[in-house]
């Protein structure tokens, strides 16, 4: 497997997954970098694979299909009435084959009801449930669904490379360094960060998310007091809730 970034919109990433000279794109939000990714890898795209419903991650897939009648379009199955293009539904532990590889899809609703991560290989694409240092809004789902969402990709191989779909790893550093001021991984990120300046900070690890995304813990005892002082009790969905609250007003 060969994985290929591709930014796209404001800051947004799709990314081509490669077999041999096949390809499936992930979270496609507009059709043209994606085009001219596969000109330059030289594959031929045969499927898209989203992660949701929302436009950023699936508004260039109409104009992928038109150009190639029959290629599949698979989403959770809890997405798939927000689009109607969609030609496959997968439900927690489905899987979609390209030439010799295997997406096995984790449910983790609460971004929204359907949110799907893609199992690949040594990698996981995560779209906007899991990001480097953070997480995303709970727009459909409240905090005990997130965070056993996010439970089930933390339980993943440490090794795993984590493929998220938002270019917000500074911002979600500094968040991270509010809650946990003391936490030397965090700083180290944050300062390998400034160091790759100009690149995307796509893909981390799922051992790197455990030891830097807030969101990921919650049973940290600094994590815990932070969100204590904030005024909830300590269980870890509290926590959670509390965090993810104080991200969504929080400002660098
Ligand atoms: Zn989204």
């Amino acid at each position: 497997m060969r994985v290929v970034t591709i930014p796209c919109l404001k800051d947004n990433f799709a990314y081509l997954v490669i077999d041999g000279t096949t390809a499936a794109v992930v979270d496609p939000g507009e059709a043209a970098p994606v085009e001219a990714a596969l000109a330059r890898e030289g594959v031929t795209l045969a499927a898209i694979w989203a992660t949701h419903h929302h436009a950023d991650h699936v508004g260039g897939a109409a104009e992928l299909m038109a150009a190639r009648p029959g290629i599949d379009f698979v989403i959770g199955t809890h997405d798939a009435a927000k689009v109607p293009a969609a030609t496959r539904q997968l439900e927690d532990g489905g899987e979609v084959t390209l030439g010799t590889l295997r997406a096995r899809a984790i449910h983790n609703p609460g971004h929204t009801r359907g949110a799907i991560s893609y199992v690949v290989d040594d990698a996981v694409f995560t779209g906007d449930t899991l990001f480097g240092a953070g997480c995303g809004r709970l727009f459909e789902g409240d905090a005990a669904t997130m965070h056993a969402s996010l439970a089930k990709l933390a339980a993943l191989p440490p090794e795993t490379r984590v493929y998220f779909g938002h270019e917000y790893t500074a911002s979600n550093l500094a968040f991270a360094a509010a809650v946990e001021p003391d936490n030397v991984d965090v700083a180290a990120r944050a300062e390998a960060l400034v160091q790759a300046a100009g690149t995307a900070s796509t893909p981390s690890t799922i051992a790197l998310e455990r030891a830097t995304n807030p969101f990921l813990r919650s049973t940290a005892p600094d994590v815990v007091i932070a969100a204590m002082n904030r005024g909830v009790s300590g269980d870890a969905i509290s926590v959670f809730g509390a965090i993810r609250a104080w991200k969504d007003a929080f400002r660098a």
